[in-house]
């Protein structure tokens, strides 16, 4: 299905794996958003002229496909700018509701659907339960479900699929549970829609959020789905024109749902595209996208099976999403594979409790599929990764044979590597002057630094921590470098000089996204002398 995304012309060595954090477009979509912009543009609703029909139109029959694609009704279909804004607008209305009892989430969250229930329940006074994994840490415990849902409880909101453990949740099983005790159910479908057959009713949902960009439809639109009843019970958390019936200086009317719970001009070329999406789903077939999507996900099983040294996440039924670790810093194996056009995720995915908490890990590695992965794409990642396991290499030992580097840089890659296996001065110092702890949120990456200041300058300089090879390298190097420095001089190294003095020290080109990782060091020394 290539062929159908441009994405692939413009980068036909392209193997995109990072369907889970968003999907590439196919032609249809784009094609929607460009019609609309080029041939009828207009506002939505109330525009008395030909173009704000016909664009009201093309808006509400967006709301039909996605009501189609879900099994729902257009009436319970409200537009919003994805799944993080579906359940905060969810939790806002419906929190404030309740002034006693339980919220039950699972710690298999995406922070999407875990922050605003922790925020909303603590300032409301409600508790937060959390349903755990299994011990093997691949599904969720349903006996501890049973336990932790009782007659208190008001929501459960969990996750369809995770995005970590790929892990397919018993959506109906846990949805009847929750009813039994009359809680409310929202389930976060952010890593369904676009690859399984969701049909709202089936399944139980009283809420169900997802976003038009992990379904090959645009950024900036997503999907609350709600039950008529439900929303007809909901206040609007947020207000503003286009939601109202009628307005006085002191009272509000609003219309009914879904227009009450959209105040504003909408995203509506997102709509119109997220609506495209729709239709490309439904037009190819949930049933053909899981055959093509399982006979790759089967396949990669198995290959994983066979790679040494790896460790794959989540259990044997799960979606395409394949998080792994193995002996490197996720960082460090993103780079290596990004170097041969091999795009994965690397990270704890937004979901440090399961990460930290449940699985003890700081960051995973995270390959992902979707409807134009081939078997080749696949093959790609898995012989990439059996060289890495086999070379422990931080830069593609082909590129660097290749040119790519220059010889110099090639020495340096090679000190690089030499100072992240054996880092100079990590260790403790007794008594330091200042010792400070930073953090890369991204990946995880931690150092503590420690300095002993005399007269101005560093006398001693030791670290602590983990962290990818280019934050461990640079702290390695820094600690050599900055011996007897005057600490106002380094103060000195900020913005592009402090990425100036880095890049010279590590002598190789960096990245912005892997600049973090370099200059995390600095901050911490900087931080430490401040
Ligand atoms: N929930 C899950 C399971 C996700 O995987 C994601 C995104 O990765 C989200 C929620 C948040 O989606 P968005 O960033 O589109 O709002």
């Amino acid at each position: 299905m290539k062929e159908l995304f441009p994405i692939f012309k413009a980068n036909p060595d392209l193997a995109y794996l990072d369907t889970a954090a968003s999907s590439q477009k196919p032609d249809k979509v784009l094609d929607a958003i460009l019609e609309f912009y080029e041939d009828g543009y207009s506002n939505v609703h109330r525009a008395i002229h030909r173009l704000g029909e016909q664009a009201t139109e093309r808006y509400e029959n967006a709301r039909e496909s996605v009501a189609k694609l879900i099994n729902a009704s257009p009436e319970e279909i409200i537009f919003t700018s994805g799944t993080t804004a579906s359940i905060n607008l969810a939790a806002r209305s419906l929190i404030p509701t309740f002034d006693s009892g339980n919220i039950v989430i699972t710690t298999m969250e995406h922070h999407a659907n875990l922050i605003p229930w922790q925020q909303l329940a603590h300032k409301q006074g409600l508790e937060l339960r959390t349903i755990p994994l299994t011990e093997n840490k691949q599904m969720l415990d349903m006996e501890k479900a049973r336990e932790l849902i009782d007659n208190d409880t008001r929501i459960v909101a969990f996750t369809h699929v995770s995005n970590v453990l790929g892990t397919i949740n018993p959506v109906k099983e846990l949805a009847g549970i929750a009813h039994q005790h009359g809680a409310i159910v929202l389930v976060d479908g952010a890593q369904a829609i676009a690859h399984l057959p969701v049909d709202v009713k089936e399944l139980g949902a009283d809420l169900y959020a997802f976003s038009g960009h992990k379904m090959y439809g645009p950024t900036g639109i997503g999907v609350l789905y709600g039950n008529k009843d439900l929303l007809d019970r909901m206040e609007p958390p947020s207000w503003g024109g286009e939601q109202v019936e009628k307005v006085t200086i002191k009272q509000t009317t609003f219309t009914k749902p879904p227009h009450k719970f959209e105040p504003g001009t909408p995203n509506i070329a997102g709509a119109i595209g997220l609506g495209s999406a729709a239709e490309f789903i439904l037009e190819i077939g949930y049933e053909k996208m899981q055959e093509h999507e399982n006979k790759l996900i089967k396949r990669l099983l198995g290959q994983f099976e066979k790679l040494e040294g790896v460790t794959l996440l989540g259990p044997k039924e799960r979606t395409g999403i394949f998080t792994f670790t193995m002996d490197a810093h996720p960082h460090d194996i993103a780079e290596f594979l990004d170097k041969q056009d091999i795009a994965i995720r690397a990270g704890h995915h937004c979901a440090e409790p399961l990460h930290c908490q449940e699985l003890g890990l700081d960051a995973s590695t995270r390959a992902s599929i979707g409807i134009y992965t081939e078997k080749e794409d696949l093959d790609r990642l898995i012989e990439a990764l059996e060289i890495y396991v086999k070379t422990g290499g931080v830069f593609n030992p082909d590129q660097v044979g290749e040119g790519n580097l220059s010889e110099e840089q090639i020495l340096h890659a090679e000190n690089i590597r030499e100072h992240a296996r054996k880092p100079r001065n990590k260790r403790i110092i007794p008594e330091p002057t200042a010792t400070k702890m930073e953090r890369n949120p991204f990946c995880g990456d931690e150092l503590e630094v420690s300095v002993i200041v005399d007269e101005g300058k560093i006398k001693d300089i030791a670290f602590q921590g983990k962290g990818c090879a280019i934050s461990q390298a640079a702290m390695s190097m820094l600690t050599k470098k900055l011996q007897g420095k005057k600490t106002d001089e380094i103060l000195t190294l900020s913005g592009e000089k402090g990425r100036e003095y880095v890049t010279s020290l590590l002598g190789i080109p960096i990245g912005p996204v892997r600049m973090k990782c370099a200059l995390l060091g600095l901050r911490t020394v900087q931080e430490a002398l401040r």
